[in-house]
């Protein structure tokens, strides 16, 4: 049974992309940049890989045409281009978007999924990016304990990392569980990412890191135009809003599509006030 969309509209912009992209082109105007991002995810059907290669391809068109009122820049997920299936079939789709994002001048970002796929997101990622280096990059989760090595991958390589916590369940032996150390891990990684790595995009909503960065680039007089921040779509708005304000990037991930229900349940696992929110929602309606 599909559940409504009214359900997860706090944070999907839409279910489809004629009513996603003057959601994107809205947020621009306000100053906010925006990643647009087909939802899905594991797909085990060779055919269902392949149409979704054919919506994100779809998807950088329908951006380009937009003659500049929306940001040419998307977010994938490698479990959707066929990851589970077989990982040459998986390369074989990402070279066919990469190949339109570079026609298009388009940026895609390779989310990160759950442990299962880790070392294969990062060695398909450093498979492409030497061809397509300024239209690829990665995430990478700070509650992973493997993150150092892989941030000194991506840094050697030179490759735009987006750093966010991490937001699937994985066991203690792979990941740390204690906010605390996450937030310990995640300021180390951003330094060295700051630092070493090339325009990181620092995606958290929380104040503590958020200040945290703050403190550290102008202790250190690292100019505004390094680095960006990211916050997702109906997360923390006013606060979207405010750090534009100050002169820093932010960028807004801007889910959308029909297959919302796994994005929005992690949404609702990792922040108690988003369920009621949802039931408050529901209850109005
Ligand atoms: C742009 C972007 C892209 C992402 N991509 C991925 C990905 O590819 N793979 C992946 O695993 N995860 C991804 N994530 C999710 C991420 O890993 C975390 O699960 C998610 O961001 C929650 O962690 P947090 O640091 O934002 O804050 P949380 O841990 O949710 O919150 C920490 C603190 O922040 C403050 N806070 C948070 N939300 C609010 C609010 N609404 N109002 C007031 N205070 C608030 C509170 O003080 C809270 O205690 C992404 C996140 C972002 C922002």
């Amino acid at each position: 049974m599909k559940l409504p969309f009214f359900l997860a509209r706090k944070f999907v912009a839409a279910e489809t992309v004629e009513k996603t992209l003057p959601v994107a082109a809205a947020l621009r105007a306000t100053g906010l940049s925006t990643t647009l991002d087909l939802l899905g995810e594991y797909i085990s059907d060779p055919k269902l890989a392949t149409q979704a290669k054919d919506s994100y391809i779809s998807l950088v068109k329908a951006i380009h045409s937009s003659g500049g009122a929306i940001d040419k820049n998307i977010s994938i997920k490698l479990s959707m281009l066929g990851q589970k299936i077989d990982e040459s079939f998986c390369l074989d789709n990402l070279y066919e978007v990469l190949q339109v994002a570079k026609e298009t001048n388009t940026f895609v970002r390779l989310d990160m999924e759950g442990t299962d796929v880790t070392e294969s997101t990062v060695s398909l990622f450093e498979r492409v990016h030497p061809e397509y280096p300024e239209n690829v990059g990665i995430v990478l989760q700070a509650y992973l304990k493997r993150t150092g090595d892989d941030i000194a991958r991506m840094c050697e390589l030179k490759a735009r990392v987006r750093l966010c916590k991490g937001a699937y369940k994985e066991p203690a032996h792979l990941a740390f569980q204690d906010m605390p150390t996450i937030r310990e891990r995640y300021l180390e990684h951003m330094e060295t990412l700051i630092t070493k790595g090339r325009f990181p995009g620092i995606a958290t909503h929380d104040d503590i890191l958020i200040g945290a960065v703050k403190q550290y680039v102008s202790q250190n007089g690292i100019a505004s135009d390094r680095f960006e921040f990211q916050m997702l779509f109906g997360i923390r708005t006013d606060t979207q809003q405010s750090i534009a304000a100050e002169g820093f990037g932010m960028r807004v991930y801007v889910p959308f599509g029909d297959m919302w229900y796994p994005y929005f349940s992690r949404r609702l696992r990792e922040r108690k006030e988003n369920v009621w929110f949802v039931l408050s929602n529901m209850f109005r309606k």
